[in-house]
């Protein structure tokens, strides 16, 4: 579900790849997390991500939406029953 999209923080002294969940970045427009590759503090700005983040909000409102046409499903072709 939506609260363990993460996200691949690249760091930008050694590349290392930190993930990180969504929710902690969109709480605030800042998060700071230290490196697990080299240890040096990484400051991520939600507003970086915001592109990334609608596409996961769009992804999950998809995913709402098939949930809600599974409990009341349309009837489709070949369904029917004689
Ligand atoms: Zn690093």
């Amino acid at each position: 579900m939506f609260e363990d999209e993460t996200i691949d923080i690249a760091c930008p002294k050694c590349g290392f790849k930190n993930s990180l969940l969504v929710r902690e970045i969109e709480q605030q427009s800042e998060t700071h997390i230290v490196c697990q590759g080299c240890k040096v503090g990484v400051k991520v700005e939600a507003s970086e991500f915001q592109h990334r983040l609608n596409e996961i909000n769009e992804e999950v409102e998809a995913m709402q939406v098939e949930a809600r046409q599974g409990k009341n499903p349309k009837p489709r072709k070949g369904d029917f029953q004689i």
